[in-house]
């Protein structure tokens, strides 16, 4: 396959300053997972501030095994924020977050990340690019062909193991950063608005795709998006969030099941979401305005 044929694709609310969550998976799908119960992470009345301004305000919450739990909210209310704090590369000036119980202080390779912008390695092909925290951790090379050979299938890029990040579409770049990041089984996935800078056709086959990943390996996902039917679509959860200072002004369940097909979106209870998330967020989207 030519270098050029990946472009193709290229183409009123109750204010509820801290929740606890149940981010369960057991909801809408068919087997209630016995682990489902065992949180994952949590947050304790964490607040940040950049230089002395409220950015981040009291917020507190458990995620637990195997959900996939969607933030949104106004434009800098403090998502990014909330997910680089559980990512261990921000600092909370209040509270803390736990994994496991453990404060977390620091970047783990329990905790995968995929941000906006793209972030390969331009000088490595795909499959360096998946091996690359593998190559780190010391893993046997013929182990690390394995495990990149699986998740480029995954991904659906087999045929573009040696492109190098340059030759391929946004999408394209997008699914192997999300390789790299499942290659090193973190237990935790971490996106911020990982599909942000794709064009709507190709950010919904995205979405199909990272939700197809999440039925078959069932990792606990926090997702920032400011797409309120990306949110619906993706998650078990919606977690919404207040003008800065950011809080969590309010937790709607996504009792949608699983396997998720897209032609849910056209669903009335689909539709009922977002009419109930739309409102929420313009509320906020007013205050911050
Ligand atoms: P969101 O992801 O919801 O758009 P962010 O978490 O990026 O919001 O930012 C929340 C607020 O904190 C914003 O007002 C932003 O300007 C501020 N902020 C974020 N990171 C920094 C930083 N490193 N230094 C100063 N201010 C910051």
């Amino acid at each position: 396959m030519s270098a050029a044929e990946p472009r193709a694709e290229q183409s009123g609310a109750m204010a509820i300053p801290t929740v606890t969550l149940h981010t369960s998976e057991s909801e809408g799908t068919e087997q209630a997972d016995p682990r489902a119960n065992e949180v994952v992470f949590d947050l304790q009345d964490v607040s940040v501030a950049y230089f002395g301004r409220v950015a981040v305000e009291g917020v507190s919450l458990e995620v637990h095994r195997h959900g996939i739990t969607a933030l949104i909210g106004p434009s800098g209310c403090g998502k990014s924020t909330l997910l680089r704090i559980v990512a261990g590369l921000d600092t909370p000036t209040g509270g803390e977050v736990r994994l496991d119980g453990q404060t977390v202080r620091r970047p783990g390779a329990d905790r995968g990340m995929v941000f906006q912008s793209y972030t390969l390695f331009p000088w490595l092909t795909v499959v360096e690019n998946i091996c690359f925290g593998l190559r780190e951790k010391g893993m046997p090379q013929a182990r690390q062909a394995e495990m990149a050979a699986h998740y480029v299938d995954k991904v659906g890029l087999r045929g573009f193991e040696r492109h190098y990040p340059k030759m391929l579409s946004g999408g394209m770049q997008q699914r192997t950063a999300i390789a790299r990041a499942l290659a090193n089984e973190p237990r935790i996935l971490l996106l911020d608005e990982p599909f942000g800078a794709l064009d709507n056709q190709t950010r919904a086959l995205m979405q199909e795709l990272l939700l197809s990943i999440w039925e078959s390996e069932r990792k606990t996902v926090l997702f920032v998006t400011h797409d309120i039917e990306e949110a619906i679509f993706m998650a078990n959860r919606v977690l919404v969030m207040s003008a800065r200072p950011g809080r969590i002004k309010a937790e709607v369940a996504v009792p949608l099941g699983h396997p998720r097909h897209y032609t849910v979106k056209t669903s009335p209870e689909f539709s009922a979401l977002k009419a109930q998330l739309t409102e929420q967020i313009r509320v906020e989207a007013l205050k911050a305005a």
